[in-house]
């Protein structure tokens, strides 16, 4: 049985922590796609952990860790998160990495950082992280899987002929030293001896696995709107964010995902460029950036403060039907217990229109919210456990929010440890 979490929006959804959560049940959890680029908090028994390349499964010892084809493999960092978590007591988790995953290389890191620097004030916004260099050389099938790393003679031709290539780009257009293919070469053989332990045939441990039914947790990274396909193009991330890619990042067939839990926040937060049309300023941007999360709306990875917005049903809605949401968890409720009314984004306004269907970038650049405020609950609702203890107001919201989105809320998550956590009957439920 394969459960998969992924976010319905621009990700920091919270999915770190309910995938955390059910990972408790499951006896594999995948990174299927994504990077080092992005991260998740989780806060438990060994204390608050930022993941970036580790799956959140990590912190049980009865799960397995694996790393999927789809991932933007970085070897140096995959092994220094390894270190990070076992400095500091969390027993050494059972990582498997696929043999056909590809390599962040030493170079894609600094083409995003050029081109960045070539761009200036047009940037994308990246973390600087080679995402963006890895997938295109991926599909532009000049990349390196981790299986190549163990054919020396391969290798060897490859290095020099890729750096053949770039080595143009460097002089012509960055105006940046050449890559020198020796040094290359001994790199990967660094990467080579630091990831031998991890490497698998994934694809058909997977096979193994489900025909003996284990259950398996996909972790998907960042969230809908930042799928190259279906996201706000081009302010995308490089490779799928929706839960069907999860097949292929993965290799497993599409028809074994039977639950996808779409994390939707109890307001809006973005990191980067790129339209946000709830988007709020000032004072009450700040003040509910620094209440937000756990201890604030802050990037895990980068530590750049996230833009803030107001809950927007248009998003969320779409969001989660690209996802194919059977359960939404909707998180970080209780941050909210601070105001008197919240505002609610529940239509674009286009051209003079009101819409509620999520629109094409060229459209949504012109889109101005259309806002229903609801009144507050003024409480603190973290340590409650039962849904029907929750203020009547902030019920209303929770209701208010499933009636607008159309996909069933049955995960409410009012603190960022993971028992709190409320379990919702939805009469939406089984509806999809
Ligand atoms: P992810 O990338 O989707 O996992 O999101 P983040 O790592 O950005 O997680 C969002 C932040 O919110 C983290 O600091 C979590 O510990 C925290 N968090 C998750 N759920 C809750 C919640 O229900 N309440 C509060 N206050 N914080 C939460």
């Amino acid at each position: 049985m394969v459960k998969a979490v992924v976010g319905a929006n621009w990700g920091d959804e919270g999915k770190g922590k309910i995938t955390d959560m059910l990972a408790r049940e499951a006896d594999i959890v995948i990174r299927f796609q994504g990077g080092a680029n992005a991260g998740h908090t989780i806060v438990n028994n060994y204390g608050k952990f930022a993941l970036h390349t580790l799956p959140s499964g990590v912190f049980y010892n009865h799960t397995t860790s694996i790393i999927g084809n789809g991932v933007a493999l970085n070897i140096p960092i995959l092994m220094e998160e390894i270190k990070s978590i076992t400095d500091r007591n969390v027993p050494v988790p059972k990582i498997l990495v696929s043999d056909r995953a590809q390599i962040v290389m030493p170079y894609h890191v600094l083409f995003d950082q050029y081109e960045e620097e070539r761009l200036g004030g047009k940037s994308f916004g990246s973390t600087k992280s080679g995402i963006a260099p890895f997938y295109s050389d991926k599909y532009a099938k000049i990349g390196f899987q981790v299986s190549e790393l163990f054919d020396e003679e391969l290798l060897k031709e490859k290095v020099e002929r890729v750096a053949e290539q770039k080595n143009v780009i460097l002089e012509h257009l960055y105006h940046k030293p050449a890559i020198v293919p020796a040094e290359l070469l001994d790199t990967l053989h660094e990467y080579r001896d630091m990831i031998k332990p991890y490497v698998c045939d994934v694809s058909a441990y997977l096979d193994e696995a489900l025909r003996a039914g284990k259950n398996v947790l996909l972790e998907g990274q960042l969230g809908t709107l930042k799928d190259p396909d279906h996201g706000i193009y081009p302010m995308v991330t490089s490779s799928s964010t929706l839960a069907a890619y999860g097949a292929i990042g993965a290799g497993m067939p599409p028809y074994e995902i039977k639950e996808i839990y779409t994390v939707c926040k109890a307001y809006s937060s973005s990191v980067g460029a790129g339209a946000f049309v709830s988007e709020i300023f000032g004072d009450e941007a700040d003040e509910l950036r620094r209440r937000g999360g756990d201890g604030g709306e802050y990037g895990a990875t980068t530590g750049r403060p996230r833009r803030m917005g107001w809950f927007d049903c248009v998003a969320s809605k779409y969001g989660c039907r690209l996802q194919g949401t059977t359960d939404v968890c909707f998180t970080v409720l209780d941050v909210l217990g601070y105001l008197d009314e919240i505002p609610v984004c529940t239509g674009y306004e286009i051209d003079g229109e009101v819409t509620t269907q999520f629109p094409v970038t060229a459209k949504l650049g012109k889109a101005k919210p259309v806002f229903t405020t609801l009144p507050g609950w003024k409480t603190d609702i973290r340590g409650i456990r039962n849904y029907e203890e929750l203020p009547e107001n902030c019920r209303r919201y929770v209701e208010f929010i499933e009636e607008q989105i159309g996909y069933p809320i049955t995960l409410v998550s009012n603190g960022p440890a993971r028992d709190d956590v409320i379990y919702r009957k939805s009469r939406l439920k089984g509806t999809k």
